[in-house]
């Protein structure tokens, strides 16, 4: 509101009213203010009215809201339905242009501020969760993270040049992981990780000899991984990217759902500082409680390279709904929101672990020893003698119990054309059939405890099964 408007406006209601109302007017414009120039998140979480107040601040930003505006070209931002326009606040021509995914948009001024400032706002995120020397640039991109490995992996095959040809993956049994690499159309190279104890640990001495074994030319990059189902552990990163650096060969981290874990984090901080790293890759619905839809990539200051080049790689124009998700998400929980859930999560970790604990002795199982695994944890399934030890997984679920993973070791699968032998516990041999759960942002005590309690039900009840079907046999 200027100072005509207010002139005008004094006019018809009291000029003292006029005034405090442009007071609340301004707060708005203050808040945008704020957020360009420190370019982080607001301190404290801002309302969903003030929110709301910006989202269509921005969106008559873009030519499609223009009073009066004409448009004749075969892309004018135009819906049908106007439920369809109001899911996206009218900002409705999406981000970028064909030739930079990130680059404004000339007829949406209001859709490119609010993917500019989610960039902003989302590296910030990444330096509260503990990735404190991330590069200048964040990319949001509208791919969830498997896609997105694939178009990072794209564009460090497009530096690589013609020869190369190979990924080297250190083993996760998740199919995406595997198909991230195929679809690049690049070949895949698994190192299983080592047992030691219960836990499953980077080869890291075999990812050296394969790529010797191949030569480095040919090798596109090394993928490693930080967040995992138990009892694999975060990879080495660190050793791997000193060795990256050191042969010349690319270094993609999948931080899929990492961002949430401080231990995690930290453990990327120090592998972009100690070595080569070319890009990580985090998933925003696993991290930032928004729906499945986008990832963020970034990097550490030595190497910014790639970042650009993926953004400039990526063909065409995307949907804004990811990065909308994140930027209002951002600003609703505010520093103060999202340190507390992060803080909190790894309280749940503590209580989660004991809570089972304490099931596992009571029913003659034991938590399998992870250290190296900050979120998910497994706990054995010995008593599945007799029975088949997915039906244990079925009657959670059965009970409404979603997000735990019964393996049994000895499953065979091709995903890509590769076989994996033990598929679902990393290892061709693992020695124990277990169930895995994760202590997750946003899961709440009382989740715990009606597990906790579920499980105690499931595991007398299945019991039961297994030694009528001893009995029967
Ligand atoms: C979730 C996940 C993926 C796949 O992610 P999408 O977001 O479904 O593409 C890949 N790797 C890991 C480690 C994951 O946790």
């Amino acid at each position: 509101m200027d100072d005509d408007l207010c002139d005008a406006l004094s006019r018809v209601v009291s000029a003292r009213y006029v005034s405090r109302a442009k007071q609340n007017a301004n707060a708005v414009d203050g808040v945008f203010k704020r957020l360009s120039s420190s370019r982080a998140m607001p301190k404290e979480p801002l309302g969903d009215d003030v929110i709301e107040l910006m989202l269509h601040r921005l969106s008559s930003m873009d030519s499609n809201n223009f009073i009066g505006n004409v448009g004749v070209g075969e892309r004018e931002g135009r819906t049908f339905s106007s439920l369809v326009r109001r899911r996206c606040f009218g900002m409705t021509h999406g981000i970028g242009r064909s030739g930079d995914v990130a680059a404004e948009q000339p007829k949406a001024c209001g859709s490119s501020l609010a993917n500019a400032l989610c960039g902003f706002l989302a590296r910030d995120a990444l330096k509260l969760a503990g990735m404190r020397d991330v590069g200048k640039r964040v990319l949001v991109l509208p791919t969830a993270t498997g896609m997105t490995l694939t178009l990072v992996l794209t564009s460090l095959k497009k530096q690589r040049g013609v020869e190369g040809r190979y990924v080297i993956w250190s083993r996760l049994d998740q199919k995406t992981c595997v198909k991230a690499v195929t679809c690049a159309g690049l070949e895949i190279v698994v190192i299983e990780p080592v047992l030691r104890g219960d836990q499953l640990e980077t080869d890291v001495e075999a990812i050296e000899r394969a790529i010797e074994n191949l030569g480095s030319e040919r090798v596109v990059a090394v993928v490693t991984s930080t967040s995992c189902f138990a009892p694999r552990a975060c990879d080495e990163i660190e050793k791997t990217a000193k060795m990256c650096e050191r042969l010349d060969v690319g270094h993609v981290i999948n931080n899929a759902y990492g961002v949430q874990s401080r231990a995690l984090c930290e453990r990327v901080n120090k592998a972009w500082t100690v070595g080569r790293v070319d890009a990580v890759v985090q998933s925003t619905d696993k991290n930032f409680l928004v729906p499945v839809g986008g990832a963020l990539v970034c990097c550490g200051k030595r190497n910014e390279t790639l970042i650009d080049e993926v953004a400039t790689n990526y063909p065409g124009r995307a949907s804004a709904y990811a990065s909308l998700d994140l930027f209002i998400t951002l600003l609703s929980m505010g520093e103060k929101g999202w340190v507390r859930l992060l803080t909190e999560r790894e309280t749940l970790y503590e209580y989660m672990r004991e809570e089972l604990s304490k099931v596992a002795e009571e029913v003659g199982e034991r938590m399998l020893e992870t250290p190296g695994n900050p979120i998910s944890m497994a706990m054995t399934l010995s008593c599945a003698q007799n029975v088949s030890p997915t039906m244990f997984g079925s009657m959670l679920f059965s009970r409404l119990v979603s997000g735990t993973r019964v393996v049994t070791p000895g499953e065979t699968k091709t995903i890509g054309g590769v076989e994996f032998r033990g598929f679902g516990a990393s290892h061709s041999a693992y020695p124990h059939t277990y169930f895995t759960a994760a202590a997750a942002i946003g899961t709440t005590h009382d989740d715990v405890d009606r597990f906790a309690a579920i499980l105690r039900k499931t595991f007398l009840e299945f019991k039961v099964k297994a030694a009528a079907s001893a009995a029967a046999s």
